[in-house]
Parts: C-alpha cells; sequence; structure tokens
C-alpha cells in the first residue's frame, strides 16, 4: 500500500519547496508546488504572520483539494514598534528590490543608536489538512539580532546584509547557507513543524481519505 501524502506547497519558491521535501518525505509527504495545481495567488489582506499563512494554506487547499502548508516571515525591528513586520517584502513600495527595502530601513533607523537597534526574523508555518479545517498546525520560529549601519556580506537575501547576529558575529550575508539553515527562523519553525507533524492525528496515514 502506498502510504505518500501528497501536500501542496503555497507557494512558487523553489528553493523552499527543496527545503519542504527533503524534510518532510521521511514522513511519507510528497510536497508539491501551488503552480502544478493552478492556485491562483491568495490576497494576503490578514495583519499578522499567522493570518496571512493561514489565508495562503487555505487557499491552497480550496483550489488543489489537498492538504497544504504555507509559510509567512519577515522582520521586526523594535524601534520601529515590529515594522517592516507583514510588509517586509514591500516596505519601500508594491515592487520594491531587497536594496530598496534594505536603503529604507536603514533611512528609518539613522537616528537609532545601536543599542536600541534590536530586531528578529520572525516565521510562521500553518498546515491544513482541508480549507474548512479547524484546527490548523501553526508553527513559529523566531531569530534575534541587530540592524547595522550599513550592509555587510552578498549571501542570503533580503535583509540578510543589515541583519547582524550576534552570537557569530556577522551578518547573515556572511554566514554559509548551511550555517542559516542551521539557526534561522525558518528553521526553527520547520523543526517545530517536523515535531508536530510526527505527533498528531495529522499523520498522512490518517489524512488520506481526508481531502
Ligand atoms: P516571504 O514570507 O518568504 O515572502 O518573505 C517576506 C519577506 O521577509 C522577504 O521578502 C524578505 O524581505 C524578508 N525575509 C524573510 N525571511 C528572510 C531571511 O531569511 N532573510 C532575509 N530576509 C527575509
Amino acid at each position: 500500500m502506498n502510504t505518500t501524502q501528497t501536500i501542496v506547497l503555497a507557494s512558487g519558491n523553489a528553493g523552499k519547496l527543496r527545503e519542504f521535501n527533503d524534510l518532510l518525505a521521511g514522513l511519507g509527504f510528497n510536497v508539491k508546488p501551488q503552480s502544478d495545481y493552478q492556485v491562483p495567488e491568495a490576497i494576503e489582506d490578514g495583519l499578522t504572520f499567522v493570518e496571512n499563512a493561514i489565508i495562503k494554506a487555505r487557499n491552497a487547499c480550496k483550489h488543489s483539494g489537498l492538504p497544504s502548508i504555507s509559510d509567512d516571515s519577515g522582520i521586526e525591528v523594535d524601534a520601529l514598534k515590529g515594522a517592516p513586520g507583514i510588509y517586509s517584502a514591500r516596505y519601500s513600495g508594491v515592487n520594491a528590490t531587497d536594496q530598496n527595502n534594505n536603503a529604507a530601513l536603514l533611512e528609518a533607523l539613522k537616528e537609532i543608536p545601536a543599542h536600541e537597534r534590536t530586531a528578529r526574523y520572525q516565521c510562521v508555518l500553518v498546515f491544513m489538512q482541508h480549507a474548512l479545517d479547524p484546527t490548523p498546525i501553526i508553527c513559529q520560529g523566531s531569530w534575534e539580532g541587530t540592524i547595522l549601519t550599513q550592509p555587510q556580506g552578498d549571501g542570503g537575501f533580503g535583509y540578510d546584509p543589515i541583519f547582524w547576529v550576534p552570537s557569530h558575529n556577522v551578518a547573515s550575508a556572511q554566514l554559509s547557507k548551511v550555517e542559516k539553515s542551521k539557526i534561522s527562523h525558518r528553521a526553527k519553525a520547520l523543526t517545530e513543524l517536523v515535531q508536530k507533524l510526527k505527533t498528531t492525528c495529522h499523520y498522512p496515514t490518517k489524512l488520506t481519505n481526508l481531502t
């Protein structure tokens, strides 16, 4: 009997797809991109990472008829009361590049002294069995750091060149992919998700007839 359960990833990001498949294949899950099921982009009009992750997961379940996983992430800066937060990807405008967003954040913090530049990356992952699932699995990981005064390093993406990682004494853009994948907000949320999938009734053998 084949107990592999297909799950739809509510994202088109190839890197994320690989990461989820690497971690979840051993649990009997086969993660497919939502583009395989013609899932339209969800309108992310929530006000929290959790709401937006649920909106994306529900949208993927609804249009694919399969269980789904979504993630929503961003950076919170304490001196800005948590901004850019859920608006991290579009902090300096709808079609903002990473450089635009980094420049906007450095500008917003230009008067803020080093000891008040605390920040963290946040990642929320949601697993839903079906579009009306009343108890989605919600996992969260965060990664503490501070915001530099100028970019440093050329790895990573997004805010990595201006995110200082005190535990490693480097900007996150100076960490190797392997190092980052051990300590990041996403790594922590993924570890929690794997743990919860192993120990809850959402495990694949019970899922097969639910969609
Ligand atoms: P998404 O949830 O993957 O779309 O990420 C939202 C935004 O948060 C990204 O566009 C980045 O600006 C920022 N972000 C999330 N995770 C990271 C990270 O690991 N490094 C740098 N920026 C990140």
